[in-house]
């Protein structure tokens, strides 16, 4: 990260971090700050939001104000933010199996309201910081250390489960693909309504060694070599795409968005009173 990023959004007297060497996880962290400094935000206008894992120490180590909640809570944290301060942007950083096991529930409400917060999923296929578990998103017949012969649950699009829940905009990007990630955060945090970020990332201490996917640099290659642009993977076979990233934006529209809803709610129930 530029040393001028790090000096306006990053809490020194908390670094360095804890991540391991060759983890994804600071680049993504990256990709979001920049984001928010790109869009001109003022930091006193967002609040950040993170859950238990890798991924949600993140937040300890951005000078925003941040909460760090309970595993899989940070959405239902998160929409209580904004149902109390809708004019403020709200960021949840959190992890698959913190937002789409423990917090599944929450991920698919806050979608279908369509409140305006924007998701942003690090995506290790695995629960990195407990010993490398197998979580909804660990392709099926890989090895966790809960799955040593192989896992034999069905893994799960997360970005397909937000939108058929309500979600007005998905999008993926990699730890590989700085620049198209950092623009689709971008789009999501402009986005007016219930935005979603998978970032797929790499953790090399726990999915990658246990699957033999090499160090980092060979699991930034594999990114490289085997994510799609989405343009790209809507012109072939369904079947061409399996084990492939397909990366970019998915699913865009409009909706009315939650709390404006609310805010309609409160001003039609005031005028009866009158
Ligand atoms: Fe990153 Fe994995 Fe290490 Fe967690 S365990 S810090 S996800 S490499």
């Amino acid at each position: 990260m530029a040393s001028r990023l790090i000096e306006k959004y990053m809490r020194g007297a908390y670094l360095p971090h804890i991540w391991c060497a060759g983890c994804g996880n600071g680049i993504i962290l990256r990709d979001v700050v920049q984001a928010v400094e790109n869009l001109g935000i003022e930091r006193r206008d967002t609040i950040i939001v993170s859950g238990i894992g890798c991924s949600s120490r993140a937040v300890g180590y951005l000078d925003f104000d941040t909460l760090h909640t309970t595993h899989g809570r940070a959405i239902a944290f998160a929409t209580g933010i904004k149902m109390a301060r809708p004019e403020l942007k709200v960021i949840v950083l959190t992890g698959d199996g913190d937002a789409a096991a423990i917090g599944g529930n929450h991920l698919i409400h806050a979608a279908r309201r369509n409140i305006d917060i924007t998701v942003v999923v690090f995506n290790n296929n695995t629960y990195g910081m407990t010993g490398g578990q197998f979580s909804p998103t660990t392709p099926t017949g890989d090895i966790a250390s809960t799955a040593p012969y192989g896992s034999i649950d069905p893994d799960f699009d997360i970005l397909a489960l937000a939108q058929t829940a309500g979600a007005t905009y998905t999008a993926r990007g990699t730890a590989y693909h700085v620049a198209q990630t950092t623009n689709l955060i971008e789009a999501a945090i402009r986005h007016e309504g219930f935005s979603l970020v998978e970032c797929v990332t790499i953790c090399p201490t726990h999915y990658g060694r246990r699957n033999k996917m090499g160090g980092a640099v060979e699991m930034m290659k594999w990114q490289r070599d085997n994510a799609i642009p989405v343009a790209q993977a809507r012109k072939v076979r369904p079947e061409e795409l399996v084990g492939k990233i397909v990366y970019g934006e998915l699913w865009c529209c409009e909706r009315p968005e939650y709390t404006q809803q609310y805010a309609a709610i409160i001003e039609r129930a005031r005028g009866k009173e009158k």
